[in-house]
């Protein structure tokens, strides 16, 4: 199976996954959306309103942001994969559970797999923990506010493979100074491009 086919098999199993209660309340499940070849993988939460209207990742205020950056270190979205760590909104944007991340996760680390980046940036302190705990970093887990930007090695079934946890985009919205932050972190990311 190609890459393209792979990923549209998780796609079909997403899109009639029960295995939380996520589906109930969501509209559309968000996969993922990028190349199926990227260097770079970007890691969200969860789908927000416009996600899960749309079905398409980082596509309302936090994904302008996104663009923004990506844009301020001459990549376009295109060039990159984006998914989160939940595939299906979260009523009220609330904090993803640990049983939902728990259910979920594999459908992330399958798309890891196919995609075998050689750098994974989660966004957020969900996705960083998560990454962190998955590929063997977990006594290096800091608060966000300490490790972001900082880039961490690691060796994955697909490789060797850096980590480099960033703040998410949203922060920006509501700490309009944190963009300067997420542009010298983003910034990190061009020696791998
Ligand atoms: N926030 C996220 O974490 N993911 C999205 O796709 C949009 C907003």
């Amino acid at each position: 199976m190609t890459r393209e086919e792979r990923i549209r098999e998780i796609e079909k199993e997403i899109r009639s996954c029960r295995k939380c209660s996520l589906f109930r309340t969501r509209n559309n499940p968000v996969v993922g959306e990028g190349n199926l070849k990227a260097k770079i993988v970007f890691i969200g939460e969860a789908p927000g309103f416009n996600e899960d209207r749309e079905g398409k990742p980082f596509c309302g205020a936090a994904g302008k942001i996104l663009n923004e950056l990506l844009e301020s270190i001459d990549l376009k979205r295109e060039e990159v994969y984006i998914t989160n760590l939940l595939k299906c909104r979260p009523p009220q944007n609330r904090d993803p559970l640990p049983e939902e991340i728990k259910v979920c996760s594999s459908y992330l680390l399958r798309q890891l797999e196919i995609i075998s980046p050689k750098v994974i940036c989660p966004l957020g302190r969900y996705s960083m923990k998560f990454v962190f705990d998955k590929y063997g970093l977990s006594d290096r887990l800091e608060p966000i506010s300490k490790i972001h930007g900082k880039i961490f090695e690691i060796k994955s079934l697909f490789g060797d493979l850096s980590v480099i946890p960033l703040y998410h985009p949203a922060v920006a919205t509501y700490h309009p100074t944190m963009k300067e932050v997420l542009r010298s972190d983003f910034e990190v990311l061009k020696r791998f491009l």
